[in-house]
């Protein structure tokens, strides 16, 4: 039973991960009343292993943070340019990351424990906060909702979700293949060229004419066997028995085959399968490749690619080695590495704003690992942001979207994009191929540092633009409750 509302307006939070705590606090500083729903302790998800919120159930890592190197020089990350802006957006759970840190190098690593416990014990002494230790089985029907309960929903909630979103907007296994940026790809090697295209093309056209969706990697016999067997020795991850489970539900086995076990199924089952050659003519040799890995465009800028068919299972450093041996990824910059887990996610293209609203319900919010982003660090941002939108709305202004420059702004853009609502979606975290090229980015190719240097100042600079106009950081006593 959700408890009555009577006058003041009441936000409920249902998940006190990393995004619903740093939302709840978010909310609870601006005076609103927070009625934040957790299943800890009556209930633990099998990842969760204590009783304290904003559990960290892995490493214990946030990633790598921006600062000054030996030579004094500014070396930035993806996920420091996010901790920045996370920063001067006033986020709560990154200072408290920062209060309990523990040596880790450019890392931001933390003393898990006493991180929990320091969120913990500000939302308990909050007095605008007030916990509800509970597993909610179905969404509250009133009032402005975010939904944060994590990739380890409980099955009861997400089928709530799933009935209010449309059965066909929730996974719950991550299958996922890598992603590289497209300007790491030697196009001398790979070709751009659909399958069949040629077929269709007007007589005279030379193969260097063809414009096509895909970029294909060309591989000779003797390119496709080694590259077999890197599939068959590679160390792989071991599925937890709960992960099993859920592939075996969601028929992984049947549909989303890692494309280490298809290797293992015998040597030519990839050149049947995703690595296939028909219809495809390299114009390098002007003949049809012995076996292709086919890399598809995977964000609107066409700066990234994710490789067809090779969701994997194999760690990060085998999967490394994996792709950079294949023609034309030598040089690879893999921005995502394949994954296979359980991981419940909605299909955000379909169904999300990138303000982090439901697209036909302005008063339910979605935020953390649930819309598709993925890490410690996104989860929060997610949830900052979505509580910032909360407020906008409670004081009756516009929702908000953060410019594509930003590195928040550029992933809620991706989880969002219009053009992934007919396709299957996989979850994003923070990388440099999010976000728009430069004005001078092709002079900056060979220097990434400096590029990526830029990316952050114009980042920056865009964010407190957006912030001093709508005095984000601000935290007036809500009007409703003067
Ligand atoms: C096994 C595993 C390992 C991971 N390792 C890493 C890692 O090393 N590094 C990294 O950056 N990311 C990792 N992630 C991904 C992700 O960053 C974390 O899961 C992160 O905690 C997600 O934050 P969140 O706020 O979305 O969800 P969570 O932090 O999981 O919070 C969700 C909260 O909702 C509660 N809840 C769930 N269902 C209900 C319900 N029905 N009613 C009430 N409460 C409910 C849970 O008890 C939990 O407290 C991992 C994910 C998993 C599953």
């Amino acid at each position: 039973m959700l408890p009555m509302q009577t006058d003041t307006p009441l936000v409920h939070i249902i998940g006190a991960g990393l995004a619903g705590s740093e939302a709840a606090l978010q909310l609870a500083e601006r005076k609103y009343k927070v009625m934040l729903y957790d299943m800890k302790p009556v209930r633990r998800s099998p990842a969760h292993h204590s009783d304290q919120f904003a559990e960290i159930v892995c490493s214990n890592s946030f990633g790598s943070q921006n600062s000054m190197d030996d030579q004094g020089q500014l070396s930035v990350s993806a996920s420091g340019l996010l901790k920045q802006e996370m920063e001067q957006l006033g986020c709560y759970l990154l200072n408290i990351a920062q209060q309990v840190a523990v040596p880790a190098g450019k890392a931001l690593a933390v003393d898990r424990d006493a991180f929990s416990l320091a969120v913990t014990r500000q939302l308990q002494q909050h007095p605008n906060i007030t916990l509800m230790p509970q597993p909610l089985s179905s969404l509250p029907t009133e009032g402005i909702v975010l939904v944060a309960t994590g990739p380890l929903t409980t099955p009861e909630l997400a089928e709530s979700i799933a009935e209010r979103l449309g059965q066909k907007q929730l996974y719950f296994f991550d299958a996922a293949s890598p992603i590289i940026t497209k300007e790491s790809i030697n196009l001398e090697i790979a070709f751009i060229q659909d399958r069949y295209q040629l077929d269709n093309q007007q007589p005279g056209n030379s193969l260097e004419e063809v414009a096509g969706s895909y970029i294909n990697c060309p591989l000779n016999r003797s390119q496709y066997e080694a590259l077999h067997l890197i599939l068959l020795s590679a160390e792989k991850n071991e599925l937890k028995p709960f992960e099993q489970e859920a592939a075996e539900k969601t028929r992984y086995f049947e549909s989303c085959l890692p494309v280490e076990v298809i290797a293992s199924r015998g040597v030519e089952t990839l050149r049947y399968g995703p690595m296939k050659p028909v219809g495809l003519v390299d114009p390098n040799t002007q003949s049809r490749p012995y076996a292709v890995v086919q890399l598809r465009q995977d964000n609107t800028e066409g700066t990234l690619y994710n490789m067809v068919g090779f969701q994997t299972n194999l760690k990060w450093g085998a999967q490394k080695l994996m792709i950079q041996s294949i023609p034309g990824l030598e040089q690879a910059d893999i921005v995502r590495y394949g994954v296979m887990h359980r991981n419940t996610y909605i299909h955000s293209p379909a169904v999300l704003l990138p303000t982090l609203q439901h697209k036909h319900t302005p008063s339910l919010f979605f935020a953390g690992q649930l819309t598709g982003t993925e890490g410690y660090t996104e989860s929060i941002a997610t949830g900052l942001f979505a509580a910032l939108n909360i407020h906008r709305q409670l004081q009756q202004q516009g929702s908000l979207t953060l410019p594509r420059e930003t590195m928040l702004g550029a992933l809620l853009a991706y989880i969002t994009r219009p053009e992934a609502i007919t396709m299957s979606f996989q979850p994003i975290n923070s990388n440099w191929g999010l976000l728009p090229p430069l004005e001078n980015q092709v002079s900056l190719k060979k220097n990434k540092k400096l590029r990526n240097q830029q990316y952050v100042e114009r980042s920056l600079k865009q964010l407190q633009q957006v912030i001093s106009l709508h005095k984000l950081t601000e935290k007036p006593v809500a009007e409703c409750f003067q």
